[in-house]
């Protein structure tokens, strides 16, 4: 058996990881915008300084955290678990990778094609000539127009 597309377990790890990339974005982001450590204020109250310090320094590891597992989870949803390299299985992996190649191979085809039809179109390439006198349009290798009879 083999996967025309991606399973929906590997679908669903994927989303998963785009969604886990995305808060540990945001909440990375956050960390710095939101400056809750301000020297000045904290001179006085040394413990709250720390204690502020130490959450923000929590929420930015957090933050690494969500998007590694994100990361990963996206490759293992896109590349499956043999594709990724997680288990060294050949056979497997080939299956895993199957959708994507199979995408590429399309894409690969599509543009060969295009390039067939551009080359196809090049050598059919029609020449008409115009009539000086009726402006009829003639094939290339005529000698008196199909429109008036005149020579061309
Ligand atoms: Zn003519």
């Amino acid at each position: 058996m083999s996967n025309k597309n991606f399973s929906d377990k590997r679908k669903l790890t994927y989303y998963l990881g785009i969604i886990l990339v995305v808060i540990g974005a945001i909440l990375f982001i956050s960390t710095f915008l939101n400056q809750t450590i301000s020297f000045g204020d904290e001179l006085g109250d040394f413990d709250g300084f720390k204690e502020k310090l130490k959450n923000q320094m929590f929420r930015a590891g957090s933050a690494v955290i969500l998007i590694s597992i994100g990361t990963i989870l996206l490759a293992l949803g896109r590349r499956g678990i043999a594709g990724a390299g997680l288990i060294l299985d050949t056979e497997r992996e080939r299956k895993d990778l199957e959708p994507i190649n199979r995408m590429r191979g399309r894409q690969l085809n599509d543009a060969l094609e295009e390039v067939d039809l551009k080359q196809h179109l090049a050598q059919n390439q029609i020449i008409k000539i115009k009539c000086q006198s009726c402006a009829h349009l003639n094939d290339e290798h005529d000698n008196f127009c199909s429109g008036c009879g005149k020579k061309i």
